[in-house]
């Protein structure tokens, strides 16, 4: 990571500004706990709007004044003028800009300075200022670090949305990124008085019964393939319907096949109106990253990546899938 100068940031920071946190497309727990950390500190100086650019899901929206984030889709207008009030844009969460999606034409036509703060390998050159490290376990890391740097203190909401964050960017702390010093971190976040039993209850334990509708039908579509080394899953929009499906709701299911042994890839595709949503993930040096980049429009990190394929047909998309992957691992 190239040198950063947090004096010019703090001078930036001096005097009161009209700030605008935005991330990714449907947030989730690291996206929105990080944005929300940075607006406790931030707000308590300057006019600070959180922006995001759709829906984010149910079992985040206890966190910390959530109600003050603003959901793009729907409020453009509004949106649209805050934004092009803005002196300072963060990006969290994110390293190509169009991840925001239909916020992309306002941010990167905005003249306001733009600061990335961000854990994704790549990133593109849309800010001013770059913090990246894709070495991190998740970027509420990096805006702990920040607010370090930039010597602002730390509170109790600050630490529930900085837990919330790292908690769900590692799978409660178990993924190989996870070092000594994130549990330092979630130590002094926890001298703050936090409750992590109920954050965890919050997060994990408040699903709707259209989950485990959903999940019984992603069961029954499991099929393990190449030497039951890949396991794949679908849901179709259908399913999506009968289920009654919330945002949120399938959270976690591709991770489900990487607990039966000898698994090396685990992939989930998801039918929506406008096309389809394929999750990667996968254990050891399978790189998932680069497997969504060269075929499916999309990226991550190295053990869990997304992608998007313009299809309309699920049968379709799980025949490119099944070529793709067989040429990737012949080559
Ligand atoms: P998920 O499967 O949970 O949507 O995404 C897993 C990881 O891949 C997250 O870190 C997410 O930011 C990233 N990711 C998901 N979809 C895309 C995409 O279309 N493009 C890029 N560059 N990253 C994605
Ligand atoms: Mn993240």
């Amino acid at each position: 990571m190239t040198k950063i100068n947090y004096d010019f940031i703090k001078s930036f920071l001096s005097d009161k500004k009209n700030i605008v946190i935005t991330t990714h497309k449907t947030p989730d727990g690291d996206a929105l706990g990080s944005s929300l950390s940075l607006y406790h500190s931030l707000k308590q100086k300057h006019n600070v709007s959180v922006i995001v650019p759709n829906e984010y899901p149910h079992f985040l929206k206890w966190l910390p004044d959530n109600n003050i984030v603003i959901i793009y889709e729907g409020n453009e207008v509004a949106s649209d003028l805050i934004i092009n009030d803005a002196d300072l844009i963060f990006c969290l969460d994110f390293n190509k800009l169009h991840r925001v999606d239909k916020m992309f034409e306002i941010i990167n036509n905005s003249k306001a300075f733009k600061i990335m703060i961000d854990h994704h390998e790549e990133p593109d050159n849309f800010c001013d200022i770059i913090i990246s490290d894709s070495s991190v376990c998740s970027t509420a890391e990096l805006i702990y670090d920040f607010l370090q740097h930039i010597q602002h203190p730390l509170n109790q909401k600050i630490a529930i949305c900085l837990y919330t964050g790292i908690i769900t960017d590692t799978g409660s702390l178990r993924y190989p990124n996870v070092t000594h010093k994130t549990h330092q971190i979630i130590s002094k976040l926890l001298h703050f008085n936090i409750h992590h039993a109920s954050i965890h209850q919050n997060l994990f334990d408040s699903q709707h019964q259209s989950r485990f509708k959903l999940l019984k039908i992603c069961l029954e579509n499991l099929e393990l393939i190449i030497d039951k080394k890949a396991a794949i899953s679908f849901l179709r929009e259908q399913d999506l319907i009968d289920c009654h499906y919330q945002k949120g709701d399938t959270e976690g299911f591709v991770n489900m096949p990487l607990s039966l042994k000898n698994i090396h890839i685990s992939t989930l595709f998801i039918e929506f109106k406008d096309g389809i949503k394929i999750s990667f993930r996968s254990q050891g040096e399978f790189d998932v990253n680069f497997f969504a980049k060269k075929y499916f429009n999309g990226g991550g990190h190295k053990n869990a990546s997304g992608g998007f394929l313009n299809y309309k047909d699920i049968s379709k998309a799980l025949d490119y899938f099944s070529k793709a992957l067989n040429q990737f691992i012949n080559a």
